[in-house]
């Protein structure tokens, strides 16, 4: 086992690593921007060094800075958390090369998820079901127009290299196809460099349920069932639950199973999630995301297991802890996302926290990295912490909810807990009855 881990990241993502780390007797190392001096994850790693000024392609972005980190603090891994460097297969090549451990897959399985055509075919290859649409890229308007007529319209292009829901659009009909085609390729070039686009059948009320896979890296690999996370903003999850209240026992052993058999047929290593469109029954790949999640907080409420420290493990070359019968769901769990963003319009709200408190009691879980005092910064994102309830059953996870959120004070900023207080007024979330497009529709009733 390592001795000492270095936490390319900041936030509650940085506390959360670290937490892990000290329950299994490792060293820390955090690592921050100058802004992020007086930050929370800088307090309670055991050491922490200064890679950079304040923008995160200075800092938080920079290999040569958080290498050199390691070196001069002679950790021996690094765990990336999410966003950042996690899913950049340079970073792990790089590390490779300076012979410190990266906690995550391999770099081929990075660059094969990262890049959404082969993510996709890969995906298909390995018996997963995928969203009907073109064969690879489409190259020009004349291959759009005939792919989309083969698969009927609406339709959506996207950006082979997309992420963050950017460089996405739908066309309706044949009249609306060429200046979607030709927006989401200058929407790609810009963004992500590279314009290539593909195109896939518009599903119109799916739900977004994503599958949690574990890997040991040597050709075992297990799920730990699904998470609904269709109430989303601009493509950004906003709450997410677990289970899926639309999944039954034998469609998740299904799925979950199918995910699972690719992963070990790949030789995955460490965490993944397997983000799936779900409608009428039918699962359809989207994508993979070759990380931790930022919900994932909710699976390990109802598993009751520590994925981190799961991550560590592995990434140690020891056995994976889990087997596939061990693991039982026990209750339900939902975790909001407290954001620094002013309502109705979520603009970043950075600033000085006056006054915070957490709640607690019986199924609370608070990651945050907030204190009294804190100021916010402005250059990183606004997601400030994350509420995460689990109850025996989804009712009972609704009502420590909204009892958890009227004790939690996040003052100085604004932010999206009234948002959430709101939700759960609502009828369809109390039934858990909700697509993906569901949440920009009661946002624009509700708040105008
Ligand atoms: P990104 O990597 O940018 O997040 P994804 O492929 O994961 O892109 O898609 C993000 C979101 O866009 C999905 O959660 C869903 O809300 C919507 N979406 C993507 N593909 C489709 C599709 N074929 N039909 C309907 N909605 C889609």
């Amino acid at each position: 086992m390592f001795d000492k881990i270095l936490i390319a990241n900041r936030g509650e993502i940085a506390l959360r690593v670290i937490r892990a780390c000290r329950e299994m007797g490792i060293a820390s190392v955090a690592v921050h921007s100058v802004a992020d001096a007086d930050a929370m994850h800088v307090r309670m790693a055991d050491e922490s060094v200064c890679i950079g000024p304040n923008p995160s392609s200075e800092s938080y972005l920079s290999i040569p800075a958080i290498v050199a980190a390691c070196e001069i603090t002679g950790a021996q891994a690094i765990h990336p958390g999410y966003g950042f460097l996690s899913e950049n297969a340079t970073f792990v090549q790089v590390l490779e090369d300076h012979g410190i451990t990266f906690i995550g897959p391999k770099a081929e399985h990075i660059r094969i998820m990262g890049d959404k055509i082969t993510a996709k075919d890969t995906a298909k290859k390995l018996g997963i079901p995928v969203v009907p649409g073109s064969d690879g890229g489409v190259p020009d308007f004349a291959s759009a127009k005939k792919a989309a007529a083969e698969m009927g319209y609406p339709v959506i292009i996207k950006a082979t290299a997309g992420g963050g829901g950017r460089g996405m659009k739908v066309a309706q009909s044949e009249d609306e196809l060429e200046i979607a085609f030709r927006t989401a390729r200058s929407e790609a070039k810009a963004a992500f460099g590279n314009d290539e686009v593909y195109m896939e059948k518009y599903l119109q009320k799916p739900r977004h349920i994503e599958v949690q896979v574990f890997g040991d890296g040597r050709g075992r690999a297990v799920h730990l069932g699904e998470r609904d996370c269709s109430l989303q903003r601009r493509h950004q999850k906003v709450f997410e639950e677990a289970p899926g209240p639309c999944i039954t026992p034998e469609q998740r052993a299904k799925i979950g199973g199918i995910c699972a058999n690719a992963m070990a047929e790949l030789g995955y290593s460490g965490a993944g999630t397997i983000e799936f469109l779900y409608e009428d029954g039918e699962f359809y790949f989207i994508e993979m995301n070759t990380r931790l999640q930022v919900e994932h907080p909710v699976t390990e409420g109802i598993f009751g297991v520590d994925l981190v420290r799961e991550q560590i493990r592995v990434a140690a070359g020891e056995e994976m802890e889990f087997r596939q019968e061990d693991l039982k769901i026990r209750g339900h769990a939902i975790e909001v996302r407290i954001n620094a963003e002013r309502l109705p319009n979520f603009a970043p709200c950075p600033g000085k926290i006056t006054q915070y408190h957490a709640p607690g009691g019986l199924g609370v879980r608070i990651d945050s990295a907030l204190y009294d005092g804190y100021k916010i910064p402005p250059y990183y994102d606004s997601l400030i912490g994350k509420l995460i309830v689990h109850g025996r059953d989804r009712q009972e996870a609704l009502a420590r909810l909204n009892r958890a959120l009227g004790e939690l004070i996040v003052d100085g900023v604004d932010t999206t807990i009234p948002l959430f207080r709101d939700l759960l007024e609502d009828y369809d979330i109390q039934r858990g009855d909700y697509s993906i497009h569901w949440l920009e529709k009661w946002l624009a009733r509700t708040y105008g």
